[in-house]
């Protein structure tokens, strides 16, 4: 059984109001970047656990989370009151398939996900993997608004290392914002035009999508792109769809 480990706390970078990220310092077991750990707090004398993915790719240190303050949520709201020096529990091993081993062989790797649902790629993208696998690597992160779109400098750094393999592609719902997709990810599978703006081509023969975050994105997502051919990966009969559900 996975033990929990006290780890302390380097900083909480507050984004938005409703968007934060912790960096902790803790001595954790080795990872796979795409995988998920426990984070927990002793809340009124009960110790409140809930899986987060890391942010942070196994080498990286300190570790890095990224966090939405749910509505009446009970475990992200006391995570976004700590502050440097602060204790928090971890799991020390990780967990989740939700990773390049588990990714058939393709040439285009497509990265879908919703809000803090990016996390996960971004810990797969700063590592050497994806980049000696596939041909072109489109990430895509839809938001709300334009203040939720974080960690940009994470996205021009991985531009500037890979050139044209490296394609980003955001979506803003709730404002106009130039050079953003103002809607949702399902619809622009189903008419084509997240393919139009991002200049690459879904196609059975060549892409695999991993899917993240809202779990209406994704099983929205899946049914339109179930529609043009795609299947669901699954270890006994691997397919194009990987996801992650965060709720
Ligand atoms: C594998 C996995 C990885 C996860 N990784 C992350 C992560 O990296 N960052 C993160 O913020 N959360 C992540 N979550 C969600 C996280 O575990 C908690 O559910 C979330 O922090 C809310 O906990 P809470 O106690 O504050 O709220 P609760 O009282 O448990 O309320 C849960 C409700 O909050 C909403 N909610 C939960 N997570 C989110 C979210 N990320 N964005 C918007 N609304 C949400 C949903 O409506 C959900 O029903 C992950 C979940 C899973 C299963």
């Amino acid at each position: 059984m996975a033990q929990w480990i006290e780890g302390r706390v380097v900083e909480n970078v507050h984004w938005t109001e409703n968007l934060f990220s912790l960096k902790i310092d803790a001595d954790v077991d080795d990872f796979t970047a795409g995988q998920f750990t426990s984070l927990a707090l002793e809340i009124d004398g009960e110790r409140v656990a809930r899986p987060y993915s890391y942010l942070s790719s196994p080498q990286q240190r300190p570790l890095e989370f990224f966090f939405y303050t749910a509505t009446d949520g009970v475990l992200s709201n006391a995570l976004v009151k700590l502050e440097a020096g602060d204790g928090i529990w971890l799991k020390q091993q990780s967990n989740g398939f939700f990773v390049l081993g588990e990714i058939p062989e393709c040439k285009d790797l497509w990265m879908l996900g919703t809000g803090t649902g990016i996390a996960p790629f971004f810990s797969i993208l700063n590592t050497d993997e994806p980049w000696q696998r596939f041909e072109n690597i489109a990430l895509v992160h839809a938001v709300r608004t334009l203040a939720d779109l974080r960690y940009q400098e994470v996205i021009d750094d991985l531009k500037e290392k890979y050139g044209d393999r490296f394609l980003f592609q955001a979506y803003v719902s709730r404002e106009l914002v130039e050079g953003t997709i103002n809607g949702h990810i399902p619809i622009t599978l189903e008419d084509g035009s997240l393919e139009e703006q991002v200049g690459l081509k879904l196609d059975v023969d060549r892409s695999h999508i991993m899917l993240c975050g809202n779990p209406d994105m994704v099983k929205d997502a899946v049914e339109t792109l179930k529609e043009r051919g795609f299947t669901k990966n699954r270890r006994r009969t691997p397919g194009h769809i990987t996801i992650e559900n965060y709720w």
